[in-house]
């Protein structure tokens, strides 16, 4: 067996042998091991649905590589993947699904992914088994289908091997160790004997400069070896096949095969299979399996079918197609598919750990397959993928998560799987988990909670008598009703004062004697002074957006630094990993995850200085908080009541405003001090959906919407916020990059009942497609739609006229000048 290879991947499911596969055709010499056989996980029970639906971005462009690359296998391999190009029907029985269908549509066309809409009538027309009078349309995507997942997997596998990788079966991975530059990787040889698998006394060690996981439903103990957390748990999904159709068999006899169906609101898919039906419902109450690991004795293996769970589902399906009603059944599976808690797998480099790379928790994992190789060998070779993977970062889960806490999120990310994709849906299981102390005070004046990173954090401030599930009634792809409180609390911050828990924030100190020289290098801004604030950009290695940051200077060599809240981890490990590998050069340095120490009021408003005023302790509380004594971008230590605070003088909403850094055990304290006094100047408490809409009123970009690791501070067009004279990681990338497409913002004419969700495509008036919106909203300094997108730099001129295409139609938008809301910045920096 061959000891030492560039890449080691671990697993032979449909991921990893498409990884392996990848990872050749850049040139690495890799080598592949099975404890098993090849495609003995999940991937041999898979139905081999190839469904291009998908709302995420990053996930639509994984399934569009998969779909054309293994269309593309038979003839660079000569095997047959088993791909059935059958096409995909998903059908609505309501108008908001069909609304869901829409904002799909737009998303899908910024990623190039082909489709069409159907009505009842010409579904009859083309598929007449199906009943249709209680349908209000499909989507059709007459590209994708069904394949032999073992076949797709052994396609990938020859064309691996004929580009050089090595395979090895019956080799398990037992224990990962890093020595500084590679990996030591020892494998057990695994014996057939009477039908077990059993480990023999052949040993092996592997170096191995890099390691990916695919270790399918094994992920619990990769994590365990490796010795991180990986919230990858399987839950159980059957499937059943029944015998032959007559209606089907006689129908099929002059027409081709049915499309994949799928029936959302009832939660199934069916296909054809030898002249029956396969019917795989979504079901309720799935439960999660090998929690703690696969048990020893867990083969190929199933579980027993458990019919009464699909009931519901099925005769849902007898109603779509009625001729199935008499046909028995033939066959069922019930195997454990891979989750995570939000649905997505986990892609990416490992938390705390070098050279280790995830690629765990995939429920469509013959779908990613390709994909997933594609684009994670781009993040291996070149140090980033052409498209930004955050959404599937295995970091994005922070270390608070639990066994218990993942696998309840999995059951439900299983169960959501045909909902309703609302974009402003907040799910329920395992809330709340992780609160700030004013959780219940906000909670009794009517907050409404979303969850970042597990914070619950208000996302509005709805009624105070609001019955149970209120925000699920509320929710829409157009206007939900939550939309007016937001409207109200925009305003509110525009004409009175507002208050935020910002609290979720992610919050790092970064101090020592290494400090200044290491950020210096570390961010693309030159370095505040100090007590004053910057806003910079920590850049990869390919000059994208990594991080964006808010540094203050606490003192000469000590830095806090704020980031966003979803992304404590994420961050943290960047930063940790960048200090370890610039200690030697700068000096030392510490790192300090502070994110659980200090709560966050954000408080904004033309009265915010009188409010703060009113309390803060001081010798002289009139002047405390002018421009002279507190000005613009500066941050202070001051008392408000018996609370220290550190306050910066800024305000994501682009109002005059400060951030109240404080002890989070004195939050309550705190808050009801501010309540109190804010009754006499208007203060009203204000959910993260205004403030997501007066932020994009300034231009201020979000991380994660227009800040990514697919363009740069300069494609961003922050080029104020990068100091071009300086060195600092990633610039000559940066620079070499180019504008490839710059953000904008932009006002739209949008429909009188809806707003863009930030996934919208852009066209020119002529009708080119030029780019895609990143951030959607409505803005009530102008009472109308806003958005912030990218699209090509030519064209990235206030006053270009374009349009955003929403619910099939296309609505006019102007771009804007940056900041369209006060862009002197005069309100901000507003004296008193
Ligand atoms: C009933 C059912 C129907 C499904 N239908 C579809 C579908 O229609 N479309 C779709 O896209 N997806 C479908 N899925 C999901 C799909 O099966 C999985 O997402 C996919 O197979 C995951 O592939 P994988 O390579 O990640 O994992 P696996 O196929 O489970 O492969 C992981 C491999 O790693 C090996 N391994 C683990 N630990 C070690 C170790 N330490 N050393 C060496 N080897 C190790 C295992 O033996 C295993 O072979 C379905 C799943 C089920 C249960």
């Amino acid at each position: 067996m061959k000891t030492e290879v560039k890449a080691l991947v671990v697993g032979g499911g449909a991921v990893g042998t498409g990884i392996a596969y990848h990872l050749a055709k850049r040139g690495w010499d890799t080598m592949l091991l099975e404890r098993d056989e090849l495609t003995s996980g999940s991937t041999w029970h898979a139905a081999g649905l190839l469904p291009l639906f998908n709302m995420g971005y990053a996930t639509t462009h994984i399934h569009k590589y998969s779909v054309d690359f293994y269309k593309s296998l038979e003839a660079e391999t000569g095997l047959d993947a088993g791909f059935f190009v059958v096409g995909n029907l998903r059908m609505a029985q309501t108008q908001e699904r069909m609304d869901e269908y829409m904002l799909y549509s737009t998303t899908a066309e910024t990623a190039g992914v082909y489709h069409e809409f159907l009505s009842p009538a010409e579904i009859k027309d083309r598929w007449p088994l199906v009943r249709t009078e209680d349908l209000k349309g499909a989507l059709f995507h007459p590209q994708d289908g069904y394949i032999n997942p073992a076949d797709v997997t052994m396609a990938m596998a020859k064309g691996a091997r004929q580009r050089g990788v090595t395979i090895e079966r019956k080799w398990q991975v037992d224990g990962y160790r890093w020595m500084g530059d590679h990996w030591r990787v020892s494998v057990t040889r695994m014996e057939d004997r009477g039908g077990n698998l059993l480990p023999t006394e052949d040993r092996e060690v592997i170096r191995a400069e890099h390691v990916v996981t695919a270790t399918g439903n094994h992920a619990q103990r990769t994590a365990k070896l490796l010795g991180i957390k990986i919230p990858a748990i399987p839950v159980e999904h059957q499937y059943i096949v029944t015998e032959q159709d007559p209606a089907l068999v006689q129908w099929r006899s002059t027409n081709p095969q049915h499309p994949v169906l799928r029936d959302a609101d009832a939660k199934w898919y069916v296909r054809e299979e030898r002249g029956g039906w396969i019917l795989g419902p979504y079901e309720r109450n799935a439960p999660a399996r090998f929690e703690y690991g696969v048990p020893e004795s867990f083969r190929a293996d199933l579980f027993p079918l458990d019919l009464d769970r699909i009931e519901v589902e099925y005769m849902s399906m007898i109603h779509r197609l009625p001729s199935s009603e008499t046909v028995g059944l033939k066959d069922d599976y019930n195997g454990p598919i891979c989750y995570t808690p939000d649905g997505n797998p986990l892609v990416g480099p490992a938390p705390g750990l070098r050279n280790m790379w995830l690629a765990e928790g995939f429920s469509f994992g013959i779908t990613a397959a390709g994909g997933t190789g594609h684009y994670l060998a781009q993040m291996m070779v070149d140090g980033e993928a052409e498209i930004d993977m955050a959404s599937l970062d295995p970091k994005r889960f922070g270390n608070w998560m639990t066994t218990e806490y993942a696998a309840r999120k999995n059951e439900e990310a299983y169960e959501h799987v045909f909902i309703l994709h609302h974009p402003d849906e907040e799910r329920p299981a395992c809330r709340p988990l992780r609160t700030s102390p004013a959780y219940d005070r906000q909670k009794s004046r009517g907050a409404q909670f979303g969850q970042v990173n597990g914070w619950e954090r208000p996302i509005y401030f709805g009624p105070l008598d609001a019955p149970e599930g209120f925000d699920h009634d509320t929710r829409s792809f157009r206007r939900g009703g939550w939309w007016q409180y937001a409207v109200d609390e925009a305003k509110a911050i525009r004409e009175t004062v507002g208050m935020i828990d910002a609290t979720a924030f992610a919050k790092h100190r970064v101090k020592g004697p290494g400090a200044t020289a290491f950020l210096d290098w570390f961010t693309t801004n030159k370095l505040p002074k100090v007590g004053r604030i910057n806003l910079t950009y920590a850049l990869t290695d390919a000059g994208t957006t990594r991080t964006e940051y808010t540094i203050v200077r606490l003192a000469e060599d000590d830095y806090y630094l704020v980031s966003a809240g979803a992304w404590a981890d994420y961050d943290g490990d960047f930063l940790r990993k960048s200090v370890e590998d610039m200690e030697p050069t700068f000096g030392r340095i510490e790192v300090q995850d502070v994110t659980t120490q200090w709560g966050v009021f954000a408080l904004a408003g033309p009265n915010s200085r009188a409010l703060l005023s009113a309390v803060i302790k001081d010798a002289d509380p009139e002047s405390a908080l002018s421009n002279k004594r507190f000005p613009w971008l500066s941050a202070r230590r001051i008392e408000l009541g018996m609370c220290p605070v550190q306050a910066i003088r800024v305000a994501y909403t682009g109002e005059l405003g400060w951030e109240l850094h404080h002890p989070i055990e004195m939050q309550n304290y705190l808050f009801d001090l501010l309540m109190k006094a804010g009754e006499a100047h208007g203060l009203k408490l204000v959910g993260a959906r205004a403030q997501n809409w007066l932020r994009q009123e300034k231009s201020y970009r979000a991380f994660g919407n227009e800040l990514g690791r697919d363009a740069t501070p300069l494609e961003a067009d922050l080029p104020r916020f990068v100091d071009q004279e300086k060195d600092f990681r990633g610039k000559a990338a940066m620079q070499a990059l180019g504008i490839r497409s710059k953000c904008v913002t932009v006002l739209i004419d949008g429909p009188a009942d809806a707003d863009p969700w930030g996934r919208e495509a852009l066209y020119t008036e002529g009708g080119e497609k030029i780019g895609r919106l990143t951030s959607g909203g409505y803005s009530v300094a102008f009472g109308k739609s806003i958005g912030m997108g990218y699209i090509r730099p030519d064209l990235a001129v206030p006053g270009t006229k374009l349009k955003v295409r929403m619910f099939r139609e296309l609505f006019d938008a102007v771009v804007t000048e940056d900041s369209p809301y006060d862009p002197t910045n005069a309100r901000i920096r507003q004296d008193g």
